[in-house]
């Protein structure tokens, strides 16, 4: 079958020939990958940032954003059939520890990680476990929400956590509108009655966002702090969330946050660099959010079901992978998801 594999990091990657995989325990389940979305985490497996802690054999295929059709099904298999459309959680979870038996997958002790840690969705044909594979309502389609397997399960995430301190009429400021970003805003507007207000450099995205149902847009020109102290009475948001987290956005977020409220971090790279006087006078929280759940990606599959969450896509063939990533590095697949299929 064809697949996308690193060879050597700062290298590109190759579209090679490799044996198919099949079906190995009794939970397993190979799937037919009809849809694989490209993500920035793909470049940076390729310049060798996870090197040390996949630890990864090389070659392998990349590719943690999969959606396609069940072909084959392990002897246990019960729920799921050949012909089925499915998502795939990213994660390929042991069922059996502590973390698992309460919901937390992407805390499993005992996890692989396809497309990270192992041969990944950039092919032609994927194995996975039946814990992993979400049925897809009737009416979506492998390639409008592979995406959503991993960019779009951050973005639910957080706001699913943030949800529940968010009355209505409260403030939200979200900062970034990009590929998560996007979705991002669609959950915060699809799930709670607060007062959203989107933060970025681009008046550009600010516009989409505004179509998406942003209450209010601000630049992010040096006044941003500002004028989210006007918007807000001087209070601050109730929530911030960070998509961006590095280059000053760390120390606007928090100075955006209101007394007991709390500052999500999405995006990373940079330093949350608070005084801890303030962090307990001010009792506020900062709070991370890594991938999501099983459940999470049920339910943000619900939201794309009924058309609450889209995902704005540019569509590759798969033996155009390398233009792909080729064209996500140099920018060329603004505010939308490059999606590679079969
Ligand atoms: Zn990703
Ligand atoms: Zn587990």
């Amino acid at each position: 079958m064809k697949a996308v594999r690193v060879h050597e990091y700062n290298q590109p990657p190759s579209l090679d020939d490799i044996p198919e995989p099949g079906i190995e325990g009794p939970f397993d389940v190979l799937v037919k990958i009809d849809a694989a979305g490209v993500c920035r985490t793909d470049l940076h497996i390729i310049e060798g940032q996870w090197a040390e802690k996949s630890g990864v054999g090389l070659p392998y295929v990349i590719g943690h954003e999969n959606a396609g059709t069940v072909v084959a099904t392990g002897d246990a298999v019960r729920g799921v059939a050949d012909g089925d459309r499915v998502i795939l959680h990213p994660l390929v979870t042991c069922g059996l520890c502590r973390a698992c038996r309460s919901g937390d997958d992407v805390h499993c002790s005992d996890s692989e990680f396809p497309g990270i840690n192992r041969d990944g969705g950039m092919a032609e044909l994927l194995r996975t476990s039946v814990r992993s594979v979400v049925k897809l309502d009737e009416g979506l389609h492998p390639a409008d929400v592979a995406a959503l397997a991993d960019a779009g399960l951050t973005a639910y995430h957080a706001v699913r956590k943030a949800a529940p301190q968010l009355h209505p009429g409260d403030h939200v400021v979200q900062i970034g509108v990009g590929g998560l970003g996007h979705i991002g805003l669609q959950c915060l507007l699809a799930m709670t009655a607060a007062r959203v207000t989107v933060v970025d450099m681009s008046t550009e995205v600010l516009e989409k966002a505004k179509t998406l149902g942003a209450h209010t847009t601000v630049v992010s020109d040096g006044s941003q702090v500002d004028q989210i102290m006007d918007l807000t009475k001087g209070e601050g948001a109730q929530i911030v969330i960070d998509f961006v987290g590095e280059h000053g956005t760390e120390a606007d977020g928090v100075a955006m946050t209101k007394n007991a409220g709390s500052y999500y971090v999405i995006g990373y790279g940079g330093n949350v660099d608070i005084p801890t006087i303030d962090i307990i006078s001010r009792e506020i929280n900062v709070i991370g959010n890594l991938v999501g759940s099983y459940n999470d990606l049920v339910d943000l599959m619900r939201l794309a079901a009924t058309g609450d969450v889209t995902l704005s896509t540019k569509q590759y063939d798969l033996d155009d992978a390398l233009r792909a990533l080729d064209d996500l590095d140099g920018g060329r697949v603004p505010g939308g998801r490059a999606i590679l299929t079969t």
